[in-house]
């Protein structure tokens, strides 16, 4: 039977150390030193002291010093609010004796590795049973790391070092997984490196399994938040059934693995915060915000407050979204138009994300600019964009260029009689190089977890989005010549917002990967009319005939291109609209956050072959009233 029964399936990645020598005169000497017998049980810190347990002056000290609140901010890896109590895993390490063994123990050896590894391969196939039922998203990683277990290659290697340099099967598998981990560290794709974590559970499993550690796992309650320094898919699952509401971890990254499972059955977690196995105790009150990556403890009494409302209306959220918050984006026949949020802000992000939004279609770098009076610096763009793609994560996230012109620059053009008509947008970055590099280095150091995509505004030339991509290009040599990671493939996309470049949308499409129409200034720029003037109202109408013709432009040179089109404009969100631009055939509708359920009801309830011949239609009338009449009959 399985040491990991019961308990057993905690597989938390227990630091190891070594101890010893591969010189046998002086490992025998290190060994006897030790005391230690070769294959220790291992300590066990159970949580850190109860307060209750410590003596009364003491005891008086550590609660005054505890009630102060304290904030640790990591990255949020599952979004939620969660207020519990910690349950704070403390692991002492497996300790690895490096001592040679003796020849007539190499057969021994070889049997003890080759018995944990068949008590770990029928570990792994009980928990993979468990995972089908409950969490099916984390079964093929758990396969994988059977796959890894059972690897010939690794168990000739093992058996290998037991028989011709005499190690032990502890400390042989120590060697052959480290080695192979270092493979998979060095690289720069942090995915790759994640999976690393496989090979460290593996490595685990088998080293508990022969350090007969047959640990008790602290009670987890009804509320209880596991703060550990690392979590496996299976610790998570098998915590959550035992009632777990949370975790925090010090290390894995927002594509690990149990980050995976945990957005996938929504339990809110954050990872990366430094330190808190020893700084965090086992009893302590904690509020765990998954949204901004935030662990507070002792939260005083407004705090709590805060958070209680935010629970609450998060609940509230869901219930009026209802199903549709859940439901795919698409329409009775099957057509699938992603539905994605416009958000400036971490909190918009949240809202976004709680609305359903399958990413986020636009986020308006200037603003940042903007509520400072001062562009900021690079590494404050970087932390920003930063902390908006992990917010998003796994969601994708579009960063726009900063579009600014003369009327926003603080100085740093001289004012121009007509902004719009300036130096506006890529316009203005191409003759302020300083800012746009910076802005790209920023950008692209935060599409590390691959989730972001950058877009450029107010193109009327190829020459512009080519001189913009090459700028791109050495911006990459730069960061990677300086070893930082980076995603190479990050997309680049085109916002067609001008007549001029609606009109050369087949040439963008050859060089963007994705286009986003700005129907706020194409239909400002088409029909020249100022969208800031008020008396121009009647006359600002994105249902212009000659708009609609536009975006048909537009939307064909994508479908010739392959490459996904979007909305991003106020049009996209347009109940009148809904029905005409899907029919047209866009891939994608970014809205605030607060129209997306709208949205999505109305693509759900409309049929693609209907919304097809309405487009077409609407295509051959004349003028804007007819076009609007048309549409609002037709939907109503
Ligand atoms: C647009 O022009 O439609 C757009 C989305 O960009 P902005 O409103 O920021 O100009
Ligand atoms: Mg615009």
């Amino acid at each position: 039977m399985s040491r990991y029964s019961g308990a057993h399936t905690y597989l938390h990645s227990f630091p190891t150390t070594t101890v010893g020598d591969t010189n046998a005169g002086q490992a025998k000497q290190q060994h006897s030193d030790a005391g230690a017998p070769f294959h220790e049980s291992p300590q066990y810190i159970l949580p850190a002291v109860q307060e209750s347990s410590l003596p009364p002056q003491k005891h008086k000290r550590r609660r005054t010093a505890h009630r102060k609140e304290k904030r640790f901010k990591g990255i949020p890896a599952s979004p939620g609010i969660i207020i519990g109590t910690a349950v704070t895993f403390a692991v002492e390490p497996i300790t690895i004796h490096t001592n040679p063994i003796e020849p007539e123990q190499i057969q021994a050896e070889i049997e003890r590795f080759l018995h944990a590894v068949q008590e770990c391969t029928a570990d792994l196939h009980r928990t993979i049973a468990m995972a089908n039922e409950e969490a099916p998203v984390v079964a093929p990683i758990l396969e994988a790391q059977l796959f890894m277990l059972n690897d010939p290659a690794v168990c000739a290697m093992v058996s290998n070092l037991i028989q011709q340099r005499l190690y032990s099967a502890d400390h042989a598998i120590q060697e052959t997984f480290d080695s192979q981990q270092a493979l998979m560290l060095h690289t720069s794709d942090p995915y790759l490196r994640e999976r690393a974590t496989d090979i460290e559970n593996v490595k685990q499993r088998l080293l508990n399994f022969l350090a007969h550690r047959n640990i008790s796992i602290p009670t987890i309650h009804n509320d209880s938040i596991v703060i550990s320094e690392s979590i496996t898919p299976s610790d998570v699952m098998l915590f959550r059934k035992q009632g777990m509401k949370a975790f925090a971890t010090e290390l894995s990254g927002i594509t690990s693995h149990a980050a995976i499972l945990a957005r996938s059955v929504g339990i809110p977690a954050v990872v990366g915060l430094a330190n808190v196995c020893k700084r965090i105790h086992t009893g302590t009150q904690l509020i765990i915000d998954g949204f901004a990556g935030i662990v507070i403890t002792h939260p005083q009494p407004e705090t709590l407050e805060h958070y209680r409302q935010r629970q609450q209306e998060l609940e509230h959220k869901a219930r009026i979204l209802g199903k549709y918050a859940t439901l795919p984006s698409q329409t009775l026949d099957g057509h699938k138009v992603a539905l994605l949020a416009n958000a400036d802000t971490p909190e918009d992000i949240e809202l976004a994300r709680t609305s359903g939004a399958e990413g986020i279609g636009l986020v308006r770098t200037e603003l940042q600019l903007l509520e400072r009076q001062l562009v900021p610096t690079e590494h404050e763009q970087e932390q920003f964009y930063r902390e908006l793609a992990e917010r998003a994560y796994p969601l994708h996230i579009t960063l726009r260029a900063f579009d600014i012109g003369s009327d926003k620059s603080f100085g740093l053009i001289s004012n121009e009689p007509n902004p719009a008509l300036g130096l506006r947008g890529l316009r203005f970055l191409l003759k302020h190089r300083a800012i746009f590099t910076a802005q790209i280095r920023a950008v692209l150091r935060a599409s590390c977890h691959r989730n972001v995509r950058f877009m450029l505004p107010m193109i009327t030339t190829v020459q512009e989005f080519h001189k913009a991509l090459s700028i791109i290009e050495a911006c990459k040599t730069t960061l990677r010549d300086a070893g930082e990671d980076f995603d190479n493939a990050l997309p680049v996309g085109a916002m067609i917002e001008t007549p001029a470049a609606a009109l050369i949308a087949h040439e963008l499409g050859a060089l963007a990967d994705f286009f986003s129409i700005g129907t706020n200034d194409l239909t400002q720029y088409t029909l020249a009319a100022d969208r800031m003037n008020a008396h121009l109202t009647p006359i600002y109408d994105t249902f212009h005939p000659a708009i609609l013709r536009l975006l048909r432009t537009i939307i064909e040179a994508a479908h010739a291109h392959n490459i996904p089109v979007a909305v991003c404009g106020e049009f996209a969100a347009h109940a009148a609209a809904t029905e005409l631009l899907v029919g047209m055939g866009i891939s994608e509708l970014s809205v605030a956050h607060t129209s997306l359920l709208d949205v999505k009801k109305r693509i759900r309830g409309m049929r693609f072959s209907t919304a097809h011949a309405l487009a077409n239609h609407a295509l051959t009338l004349a003028t804007s009233s007819e076009v609007r009449k048309y549409l609002i009959s037709a939907t109503t």
